[in-house]
Order: structure tokens, then sequence, then C-alpha cells
């Protein structure tokens, strides 16, 4: 009998009832060093006072009054976003996958009004994830993904990663737009150099392509800077935000030049829910924190540690894993064992992590996360990556 929960995940038997800070409470009592922080989402850990006080105040006065009004809590958010990054306007959503829906709306409708309806065409790379909605299976393109759910969305060509003549070879007059993760997470903890991401800009800019990242998982100071792009000193025009931005609340957003915007006009886009007043004030509580000079020294000092003790369990255990790669706190332990075996070790000795593609094991603790915490957690990984061995005898 199908349970009733439709089954599209398959579940550890975790069941955590409380959160504080770092660490995740089971019903049982156990307490869990949380490195995956619901994806990369949980970006001040769980329970952050700041933002517990401004949801619940929020939830006292207004929840929701619909986009027919004008919503304080989004203007202020949109102000903070546009006076911290490339953009000139942002638009609101619920979820990654939405905010790749009107990415890829935008780039065509901007071609459309520029007089070019025919550069419809996006290019998209292998082992990237932009979410789970048609367009944004279409556009990453796995058969893992997309098996089963044709007629795809049509207009994407896939590029091998780090494949520059396939790069060069796709560009043709119908190119639109390129879109890519500046850091790519499900596939792997892989981030594309800044010489990479600088040359996409060049080349961008020659051909006359928008340049769309995904910053749904490498953004809100996941990396060490607001936005990950910003490493590699170059702008997009269009860049797609999530998980972080609402610290636990579903929020997410797109952000935009002013010209790559200019075909939106009133009536082509909408959202019931994006940029409610509940999702608005937990964004700029989360905003107010990760954007300033010195909480993002911290991230990288901790990091910076983060990265030193990992490499330290990996040469301790060079039969369990490879190394470590990734920015700032989205790393990547890549693994000699099926990564899987290693997360759910974790479970056994209180530490969660998250699994990806290309054998790694993903570590997205909070942003906040302690040099204590760091220390703890990696001892806890020791103990997983011994268990692991053992089980395999
Ligand atoms: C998680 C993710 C998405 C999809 O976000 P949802 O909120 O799950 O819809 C899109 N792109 C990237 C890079 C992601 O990591």
């Amino acid at each position: 009998m199908i349970p009733s929960v439709l089954p599209t995940y398959s579940r550890a038997p975790l069941h955590f009832v409380k959160g504080e800070g770092t660490w995740l409470i089971e019903a049982d009592g156990r307490r869990f060093l949380d490195l995956g922080a619901g994806i990369a989402v949980n970006a001040l850990g769980h329970a952050h006072p700041a933002l517990v006080h401004a949801l619940t105040d929020q939830a006292q006065k207004l929840w929701h009054v619909s986009n027919l009004y004008e919503i304080p809590q989004q203007q202020a958010l949109a102000d903070k976003l546009v006076a911290s990054s490339f953009a000139d306007t942002v638009f609101f959503t619920n979820s990654g996958t939405e905010s790749c829906e009107l990415a890829i709306k935008m780039a065509r409708k901007y071609w459309y009004e520029k007089g070019h309806p025919e550069k419809t065409t996006i290019l998209t790379f292998d082992g990237s994830f932009h979410g789970r909605s048609s367009a944004g299976i279409a556009a990453a393109g796995s058969e893992k993904m997309t098996k089963g759910f044709a007629p795809l969305l049509s207009g994407f060509k896939h590029v091998g990663w780090g494949d520059h003549d396939a790069l060069h070879a796709a560009i043709d007059d119908t190119v639109g737009a390129i879109l890519i993760e500046p850091v790519q997470g499900e596939g792997g903890i892989r981030p594309l150099p800044d010489q990479c991401l600088k040359g996409l800009r060049a080349l961008c800019d020659e051909k006359g392509i928008l340049l769309i990242l995904d910053e749904v998982q490498c953004g809100v100071s996941r990396t060490g800077r607001l936005f990950a792009h910003e490493w590699a000193g170059v702008t997009p025009d269009i860049m797609m935000v999530a998980k972080g931005i609402g610290g636990g609340f579903p929020l997410g957003a797109v952000l935009a030049t002013e010209e790559a915007a200019s075909g939106m006009t009133a009536g082509t886009h909408g959202s019931t829910y994006g940029g409610n007043p509940l999702a608005c004030a937990v964004g700029c509580a989360v905003m107010d924190i990760v954007s300033t000079p010195e909480f993002l020294e911290t991230v990288n000092a901790r990091a910076g540690f983060l990265r030193q003790k990992l490499e330290g369990l990996v040469a301790a255990h060079p039969d369990v894993f490879e190394g470590v790669r990734g920015v700032g706190l989205m790393l990547g332990l890549k693994c000699k064992v099926a990564p899987v075996e290693l997360v759910k070790a974790g479970y056994g000795c209180g530490v969660i992590t998250v699994p990806a593609a290309d054998n790694v094991v993903r570590l997205l603790p909070p942003l906040n996360i302690s040099e204590d915490e760091i220390a703890e957690a990696v001892n806890r990984l020791d103990f997983a990556a011994d268990a692991v061995l053992e089980a395999k005898g």
C-alpha cells in the first residue's frame, strides 16, 4: 500500500523534534551535530533568537496579504538585496525551483522584447541541479531527473563541465543565456574556478548572451562572500537565490539588472505567496546578520578551520577519503566508499551530513557554527570513518 506521504524520498529513520543552533535533538533524546543544515537552508542554525523574534513578531501582526498590495517587509528585503549586490531589482519566490522558472522566463522575455525571439536557447552544464519543476529538470537534463517526464521543456543545450570546446561549439545565434552554479551542490561540491567564471562573463559579453547564476545553494554567505560570484570579481545579469535566504522559512528570489529585467512588466509574472510578510520579515533578519563584514570574516575563519580539520581527517583515513573540495562552508569529502555509507555511519556517531553526486559527502553547516562544534563534528566523522571500514571488514 502506498504510504500516506508520497514515497519520493528514501528517508533516514530519524525524527528530530528540536533544534538548538548547530544541534538537532532526536525524539529519543540523542543529540546530533548538524553539518547538513537542511541542505544549506538553516544558515544561522536552528531557532536563532533574531529569526524567531522576526517570525513571531510578524506573526502577531499580519501573515499574508497578496502581491495586490504594497508589502513593506518585501520592499525592505528587496532594498537590502539591491544595496548589497549587482542587482537593480528583485522578485520573491518560495523556493529555488520557482526562482529557476522566473530566471528562464526573464531571459527569454528579454530577447523577445529586444526583437530577437529566436534567442531562446539556454546553455547549461552536466552535473547541474536547478530544481524539480519541469523547467528545472529540463535545464539540468540528467537522465535520473528527466526519465519518464517527457515531453520536457525545450530550448536547453547541455555542455560538459569544464569542456571549453563543447561550450564554444554550442554557441549559435539562438543562444540567449548561459545558466550555471558557481559551485555545483547536488553535483558533488564542484566549484567553478574563478578564471572560468570570468571567462564565461567575457564570452557572454562578446556574444551578447545573458549570464544567469544559480546561487540557490552557494549564495547567502555560504562561500564566505555574500554571493559566490563575488570571488571571481564578475557579476551576472540574473541570479537565483533560495535556501539560506530564509534561514529555514521558505523563501527564494530572483535578482536582476534593470536591463535583464526590462521585459518583465506588469502582468508578466506572479506568485500568490512569493515575498509574503512572514517570509520577508525573516529574510530581512537573515540579511542583517549574514551580510556584515564581521560575519563574513568569521565564516571565512571557521571555513579555514573546518577545512584544516578535514584535511587531517582525510589523511587519517586514506582508505575512506580521497580529498576535500569546495569553498567556504560549502565543502565536500570525496570518498572511496559509497557516500551514503559514511552518511549512515555518521547518524550512528551523532553527526549529520548530506550525500551528493560524484562520490561526495557534503558538509554545509550553519554559518555560525563554533570552533568547538567543528572540532567535535570532525571527531564524530572520524568515528564514522572507522565504522565504515569496520563494516567493510
Ligand atoms: C536546492 C537547489 C535548487 C532547488 O531549490 P528548491 O527550493 O528545492 O526548489 C535549485 N538550484 C540549486 C543549485 C539548488 O541547490
